[in-house]
């Protein structure tokens, strides 16, 4: 008896037409979003187009991502400006303030149309922390050329971005050092 023929010879949905801006959120609990972004930075960069990141959470990848990520001179543009907020000292109006000036960066760049890949890491938790509304940044992203990619990082994605976005994952938490008292790690987490 002939075997059925198991493999995906065929793509069974529309004919891909090349090149196509796509909206990715990677988000969830588990490890793995910002550096699923800075993956795709490095893809971009390689096929020698340009990058920029803006990122609104002072985190400690300015050691290891930065310092990698500079190399590429004017490839690539980092706008690291989580340093204006203040949760932890509970002063509202500065953190909107500072979203909304994060923010303005980001629709700054998506207009000039320079970049091929924005990413704008932990945005997710400035929408999720109210600091910015979620019409604001839908507003901003309809700035982006239709060749462009958009990459939205950070815990709780609101619904009206997934149902925006083309590309979605959900980092689940199945293990994690943290959890077994094992600090962050330099070149893995930082
Ligand atoms: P990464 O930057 O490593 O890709 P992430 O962007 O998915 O992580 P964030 O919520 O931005 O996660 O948290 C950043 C930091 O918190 C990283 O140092 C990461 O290792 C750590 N972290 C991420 N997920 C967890 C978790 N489930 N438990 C404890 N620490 C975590
Ligand atoms: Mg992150």
């Amino acid at each position: 008896m002939k075997k059925k023929d198991m493999a995906p010879r065929e793509f069974s949905g529309p004919a891909p037409r090349g090149r196509k801006g796509l909206l990715i959120i990677y988000t969830g609990n588990g490890k793995g979003k910002t550096t699923a972004a800075f993956g795709a930075a490095l893809r971009t960069l390689g096929r020698g187009h340009r990058v920029a990141v803006v990122q609104f959470i002072k985190g400690q990848w300015l050691s290891g991502e930065l310092n990698a990520l500079k190399k590429f001179g004017n490839q690539i543009e980092l706008y690291p400006l989580g340093d204006g907020f203040t949760w932890n000292t509970k002063n509202w109006d500065n953190d909107v303030a500072s979203a909304q000036k994060g923010w303005k960066k980001c629709t700054d760049l998506l207009a000039a149309h320079k970049h091929d890949l924005y990413i704008f890491d932990e945005l997710l938790y400035v929408l999720k922390y109210r600091f910015l509304s979620v019409k604001e940044v839908t507003r901003g992203l309809s700035l982006k050329s239709r060749d462009s990619h958009v990459i939205l990082t950070g815990r709780g994605a609101p619904r009206a971005l997934l149902s925006m976005a083309d590309l979605v994952t959900e980092m689940k938490e199945i293990k994690h050092p943290y959890k077994k008292g094992i600090t962050a790690q330099p070149g893995i987490d930082f």
